[in-house]
């Protein structure tokens, strides 16, 4: 693995100034935060180093205020929370740079925490400036990037600082890392894959990935029909895309080559139209699915086989629903086969991780969450890791 210095590689730091890239960039309605795992996932390193007496300065961006000073997306926003999770007062500073800062780092005592404001209020922010970034560094002496879910951007506070200060993971950074090159990077085989959700086209570059690096790459969501419909399979009226019937061949071909097994329903849940519990609801084979009929989750048939591959699997990520969870009784595959994994991963036979935004979801919905060996909160980041891209914010983190 590559190499980063993380908090273990900080002794005291009284007297210095902790510049954190954190996640702030939080859900909010009327004025109001509606969940704070961002914040509860960056504590302990918030509170590591304000114990080590540091002064911690935290540096997020809040939604796309594109370079302009908007109220409405000051991060000061996110400070009752914030403080509400610390269980600390946190101080607001409304600029990122210069005298301010510092007069405020004037003020701070050891191991007390400001926030600083939302980082894209400047352009040089998302443009990566040096100048910006030199501006920053000025008033501090390390920085720590907690930030795995904004590591895919390569801007000043997420990648430029890390080249000016010495630079540590943050333990929720430091724990994804981990988490995910036991699941990619150097796996203990056989690994499975399962990629769901609705759309092959939103994944292309997932898939693509997958099949060079998997054992068995199980495909289920709507983009399983894609993949249906491009091997001849009649799929009725579902969520298909039927354009990319020649790209989905390619990914069965590539993955043929690579010795990486595809598995696709066999049977599959239908319904006339797309309702909670509808009348025409039934279960057939994929090749029974009348015109007028569409997918909305992988059969139990199916989902006892894939539960069978996992058995023979020692590493399992998951990115992606195999049905339309939201809406029952389409739920079903996606809570059974995330159980049998949970499950696995409790016994200690499956390394889980799993990530997206309704991957999450889904997985919270099954109840299993906390059984997974790791779930990802980065939407993005996580998926662009899935393509087995190079993260700018990772990368500058690393030591030679
Ligand atoms: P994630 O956010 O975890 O990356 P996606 O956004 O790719 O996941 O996909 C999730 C969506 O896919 C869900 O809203 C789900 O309802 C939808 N979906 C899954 N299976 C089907 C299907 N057979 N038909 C239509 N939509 C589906
Ligand atoms: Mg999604």
């Amino acid at each position: 693995m590559t190499s980063f210095r993380t908090l273990d590689d900080l002794g005291d730091l009284t007297g210095k100034v902790a510049l954190v890239r954190v996640d702030l960039n939080l859900p909010m309605q009327d004025g109001a935060v509606t969940d704070d795992t961002r914040v509860r996932a960056s504590a302990p390193t918030i509170l590591e180093l304000a114990a080590k007496g540091a002064k911690v300065l935290l540096l997020a961006h809040f939604g796309r205020p594109k370079g302009e000073r908007v109220s409405t997306m000051s991060v000061s926003m996110t400070l009752d929370a914030v403080q509400a999770v610390l269980g600390k007062e946190v101080m607001f500073v409304p600029e990122v740079a210069g005298p301010v800062v510092a007069q405020a780092i004037g003020i701070l005592r050891a191991g007390d925490i400001a926030m600083l404001e939302n980082t894209r209020f400047w352009k040089g922010e998302e443009k990566n400036d040096p100048e910006l970034a030199r501006a920053i560094a000025e008033n501090g002496d390390i920085y720590v990037n907690d930030a795995f879910s904004a590591a895919h951007r390569a801007h000043a506070s997420t990648e430029g600082l890390a080249h000016l200060l010495p630079a540590y993971a943050g333990r929720s950074m430091e724990a994804e890392l981990k988490a995910l090159e036991a699941a990619l990077g150097k796996p203990v085989r056989p690994v499975a894959a399962v990629v769901g959700g609705a759309k092959v086209s939103s994944k292309l570059d997932v898939l693509t990935h997958l099949v060079t690096q998997v054992d068995h790459l199980i495909i289920g969501g709507g983009m399983a029909n894609t993949f249906l419909a491009a091997k001849g399979v009649d799929v009725g009226k579902s969520l298909c895309e039927h354009d990319l019937a020649d790209t989905a061949r390619g990914i069965l071909a590539a993955a043929e080559k690579s010795g990486c097994t595809v598995h696709l329903p066999y049977d599959v849940v239908v319904a006339k139209e797309f309702a909670a519990n509808p009348p025409s609801l039934r279960t057939c084979n994929v090749h029974e699915v009348a015109a007028d009929e569409m997918i909305l989750d992988v059969g139990s048939q199916a989902v006892e086989a894939l539960a069978d591959v996992l058995k023979t699997c020692r590493t399992l990520v998951w990115n992606g629903p195999l049905g339309a969870f939201e809406t029952q009784p389409f739920d079903a595959a996606t809570v059974a086969l995330a159980r049998s994994a949970a499950a696995l991963s409790k016994e200690g036979a499956l390394v889980s991780v799993a990530g997206g935004g309704d991957t999450v979801a889904a997985l919270n919905h099954a109840g299993v969450a906390g059984d997974f060996s790791y779930i990802s909160t980065a939407g993005g980041a996580f998926l662009e890791w899935m393509e087995g891209k190079e993260l700018p914010g990772v990368k500058a983190l690393e030591t030679a």
